[in-house]
């Protein structure tokens, strides 16, 4: 790997990112941009622009051939934890139970400082090889974990945003915290990681049935003065879950509106899931410009919920699509994204391929406002670039081959990709991964 990025370089391949917001349900959108067969042209580690192949390129870049490849921003991964790649896949449990059978006792660990370290690489190595260059992470309670997680994404060059997570009762020994000590942890690290590079903090709630109104009140105090810090936590995910709430903030209109009393309903506000939310819930959102993490993987696996994603988008919330890892059992943003189209099915709702992928690259950076640096291929936005096969294995290749339309060939690949289609991902115009075996 590059300890810096080449001066110039070229890759070439099939170039698709977005203008605008596809329309829901328009297979045949003007804000999808398609540029096939193209030189993507990366300078001091942003993007420079785009010309044809045919076009020939000075001396002075490095070029790198990937024609007939699918050449895509690096994705964003909204909402994901990274100490859960340890439970991934577990069996048998719904949200609550599955907190305290497998989460619970995995996100222990990370109080030691070697296996902070050494879980931050893994996860954010195997982020960059499934494709996702930029995510919002929940690491654990332990200050050392956020830490640890903000260092390994400098070291990548990555876009991230993350805290540590805020989770003073319901939770076990060793996961508490307390309200005055959280808050000094907070500040601390806000004041060394907040704003430094690519990194940003986000106060992080894990939910509300585990803080105490006295560390939802501090953490709406560290949003209201601490400036440009994100706010993430859960809302909504599963009925039993609601309904506990309910018992707990009697007097709350719903459970949205805790964090709202709380101060903690803002124009930088991450909301996973987002599933049991009336339209009250969804007007306040959109007041607010906050935004909701939708997690279609999670929510079937855990068996949550089918995500009302027209009625958000009718309320003028923006969703973006998160992989909810260890409770969504993959890290691929495609294989998130074929189960999305799954959950609006099953709704009676048909999602297309350009609403699916703008929810992880430009419609997610806009939600967090990163539309500059992130989610585009727009020239000066940061070389966050990956290159994909359009097809991986004879079925795949099969229905590349014999699809029409380029909205057919990018649902296609959409619903069979996996991180075995990705080839090469840069950061920031660096080689972070690049695949050493090619699959037949
Ligand atoms: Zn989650």
């Amino acid at each position: 790997m590059a300890a810096a990025p080449p001066p110039r370089l070229a890759l070439r391949g099939d170039l698709l990112d977005f203008r605008a917001a596809p329309a829901w349900g328009d297979t045949a959108s003007a804000a999808v941009r398609f540029r096939p067969d193209h030189w993507l042209l990366i300078e001091d580690g942003c993007i420079a622009g785009a010309r044809p192949s045919g076009e020939p390129l000075d001396a002075s870049w490095q070029p790198i051939d990937h024609r007939g490849r699918l050449i895509l921003p690096g994705f964003i991964d909204t909402h994901v934890h990274s100490p859960q790649l340890d439970v991934i896949a577990s069996h048998g449990t719904a949200l609550l139970d599955w907190l305290d059978t497998y989460t619970f006792p995995a996100e222990r660990r990370y109080a030691d400082p070697a296996e902070a370290e050494a879980g931050a690489a893994r996860f954010l190595d195997a982020l960059i090889a499934h494709g996702t260059t930029s995510a919002v992470v929940f690491p654990t309670v332990h200050k050392v974990s956020a830490d640890r997680l903000f260092a390994s994404a400098q070291a990548r060059g990555m876009r991230l945003i993350t805290g540590k997570v805020l989770m003073d009762r319901h939770a076990p020994d060793g996961l508490r915290d307390d309200v005055v000590q959280a808050e000094r942890d907070c500040i601390d690290l806000i004041e060394r990681w907040h704003g430094n590079g690519r990194l940003s903090y986000a106060v992080t709630v894990r939910f509300a049935p585990t803080s105490t109104p006295e560390q939802l009140a501090m953490a709406g105090r560290l949003c209201a003065t601490q400036e440009g810090v994100y706010m993430q936590t859960h809302v909504a995910e599963n009925q039993d879950e609601v309904r506990w709430v309910a018992e707990l903030y009697p007097e709350a209109r719903s459970y949205l509106d805790v964090y709202a009393r709380a101060g903690l309903l803002n124009g930088r506000s991450v909301f996973a899931h987002g599933i049991w939310l009336d339209d009250n819930d969804r007007a306040a959102l959109q007041a607010a410009g906050a935004h909701i993490a939708h997690s279609p993987s999670s929510n079937l696996f855990l068996g949550s919920g089918l995500f009302d994603w027209r009625a958000t988008e009718a309320a003028g919330v923006a969703v973006s699509v998160a992989s909810d890892v260890g409770g969504g059992t993959s890290l691929s943003m495609p294989r998130n994204l074929a189960d999305a189209y799954k959950v609006q099915a099953l709704r009676g709702e048909r999602l297309s391929a350009w609403t699916a992928l703008h929810a992880c690259t430009r419609g997610a950076a806009l939600a967090l406002g990163l539309g500059r640096e992130i989610g585009s291929l727009e020239a000066g936005a940061a070389a966050d670039v990956c290159v994909w096969d359009w097809a991986s294995g004879p079925v795949a290749q099969r229905r590349h081959d014999m699809a029409g339309a380029l909205h057919e060939k990018v649902f296609a690949w959409m619903t069979l990709a996996d991180e075995r289609n990705l080839v090469a991902a840069y950061i920031a115009g660096i080689p972070r991964f690049q695949r050493r075996t090619v699959p037949c």
